[in-house]
């Protein structure tokens, strides 16, 4: 276990054992002794700096950094600044919800850190803080296998799922805590795995049929609903919603899955639903808007607005002469949703602008997962 050579920010326990090495013992040994308010400030330095340059997304970062100064917005943190809440914790009731409890003692966190691929006990040396509970378990991994450190990117990935839990609990009325957590842990690898290899994506079918053609960005788009007026910006108010959408396929398997997110202000996007099957690409795409605008219908929204990023079925919405037989009767579908609707307007956007759904979707047609909020 020795330091790397090259990286100063690893330094930090150069003094804590005459062998200059780093080891279980010693690690806690310093952290917990740190007393003089110097030393502390320097570590927290050190510590950030490193944090800023695991290879891991920047909101993990910054996450991790909040979450080892007790900086998220948990119970007994905003109790502490005057809000008037429950301090129990959401998950068991047990206990207050603090950041210890949340992300280590919790029942609900034993139970993802027993069953990560880490083998972490949360129960050993009780009595530590969180902060250096964490941080110990950073440094080591980083210590041990370098800043690419796949049981490092774990932890912050349990981490930060668990947190993605927690919220969908108070703001999102998820109640499949198990079901949840291993969602958001699925979408949570799958958005490393993207952040680590940018262009790893497949390309599919759908998209290589056609390009923008001689559409601006932004004015590909088709309204399905009762009312035949073209929105120039995305509806938004009463009764409208904005959803992302997006189909995934696998070639070998010809397994489908569709994934939707939704907003209500056009900023903040939550999930919405996801589902699998089997079936073409461009039948995913479809199968998916589909899948999306009857959600949107049970929910009772009059103004929806979808983001794809398949020209080709925003194109055959758009010229009935380029409709597929094939799909002739998801369309016919879709066409009597949709016309349901005041207003339901597909518009063509960036595959980037709709990666959320691409998770969702990709998570469903791999653990063959539906579920809907
Ligand atoms: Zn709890």
């Amino acid at each position: 276990m020795e330091l790397l050579v090259e990286n100063n920010e690893d330094i930090l326990y150069r003094n804590s054992h005459p062998s200059g090495n780093y080891s279980v013992k010693t690690g806690y040994a310093f952290l917990i002794n740190s007393s003089s308010l110097e030393q502390v400030a320097d570590q927290d330095y050190k510590f950030f700096k490193l944090i800023c340059s695991l290879n891991i997304p920047p909101k993990w970062s910054l996450f991790l950094w909040k979450l080892v100064m007790n900086g998220l917005a948990v119970r007994s943190n905003l109790i502490r600044r005057g809000v008037d809440i429950e301090g129990a914790c959401v998950s068991c009731g047990m206990m207050d919800e603090d950041l210890q409890h949340l992300f280590r003692f919790c029942s609900f966190a034993r139970y993802a850190w027993n069953n990560s691929s880490l083998h972490i006990l949360t129960e050993i040396n009780e009595s530590t803080s969180l902060r250096h509970w964490i941080q110990h378990y950073i440094l080591l991994f980083n210590s041990e296998d370098g800043k690419r450190s796949e049981r490092l990117q774990a932890v912050v990935g349990v981490l930060w799922s668990l947190w993605l839990t927690k919220n969908g609990r108070v703001f999102r009325n998820e109640r499949g805590y198990v079901a949840d957590y291993f969602r958001h842990l699925s979408q949570t690898m799958n958005s490393l795995e993207s952040f680590l290899k940018p262009d790893s994506r497949p390309k599919e079918h759908s998209r290589h049929l056609a390009s923008n053609g001689d559409q601006p960005p932004g004015y590909c788009r088709v309204n399905i609903g009762r009312r035949g007026d073209l929105p120039t910006t995305p509806m938004q108010g009463d009764n409208a919603v904005i959803l992302k959408v997006d189909g995934s396929w696998d070639k070998t398997t010809g397994h489908a899955g569709f994934g939707w997110a939704y907003s209500l202000d056009a900023v903040n996007f939550w999930d919405a639903g996801g589902e699998y099957g089997t079936m073409s690409a461009l039948h995913a795409e479809l199968t998916a808007c589909l899948k999306a605008i009857s959600w949107a219908k049970t929910k009772g929204y009059q103004c929806i607005t979808i983001c794809t990023d398949s020209f080709s079925i925003v194109q055959m919405l758009r010229s009935p002469n380029r409709r597929e037989v094939r799909l002739l009767w998801t369309l016919q579908e879709l066409l009597k949703v949709g016309g349901s609707f005041d207003m339901c307007t597909l518009w063509k956007v960036g595959r980037d602008q709709i990666s959320q759904a691409h998770f969702i979707a990709g998570s469903c047609r791999r653990n063959l997962v539906s579920f809907s909020v």
